[in-house]
């Protein structure tokens, strides 16, 4: 019993308020993906696209491999969902994604009519879901969606810092090679 009521206590200390457990299982998934692409060589960020607990789309970035420079994960997985559904409006749907939105992907996130935006880790150099600008609360723009930050924001961020931390090592010692 008592383990029992200290798993549910964990688990509501991990979601913000606003967040539900099935955000929490994409948010897993976008993590988990991150740190693929960082095993590929890519900025380890995750997105996955839902509704009613169904994937849509999928994706990390993929910037490098795809030499697209609006490969970053959201776009990515918003194209397959749109794919899967058939129409560029994802209407209803939810974006569970690991590193605050840039304003690339947030100006298309609006743009798809996306229900909802779930966020972990916040981004202070480029982020404009809060952070530099806040895009989607844009009472200027025709559309508006709501935002929540911080869902597993300690792991999100602890996956981009390591990146960034190895590939200063790896460039340093390239360096010192000659
Ligand atoms: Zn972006």
């Amino acid at each position: 019993m008592r383990s029992h009521q200290s798993r549910i206590r964990r688990r509501r200390r991990r979601l913000p308020p606003g967040t539900t457990v099935t955000d929490l299982r994409m948010m897993r998934r976008a993590l988990e993906l991150a740190r693929l692409a960082a095993a590929a060589g890519e900025i380890p960020v995750g997105a996955v696209v839902y509704r009613d607990g169904e994937v849509l789309g999928e994706a990390a970035n993929n910037r490098e491999a795809s030499t697209d420079p609006t490969g970053h994960a959201e776009v990515v997985a918003m194209r397959q969902a749109g794919e899967r559904l058939g129409s560029w409006r994802l209407i209803g749907c939810s974006i569970a994604v690991t590193l605050e939105p840039c304003s690339m992907c947030a100006g298309a996130l609006v743009n798809a009519r996306m229900a909802r935006i779930v966020f972990g880790a916040s981004d202070p150099k480029a982020g404009a879901c809060g952070s530099l600008m806040n895009v989607p609360q844009d009472t200027r723009l025709n559309h508006r969606c709501p935002v929540v930050g911080g869902l597993l924001r300690g792991p999100c961020a602890q996956e981009l810092r390591a990146f960034f931390r190895r590939r200063r090592a790896e460039r340093r010692a390239a360096a010192a090679s000659g």
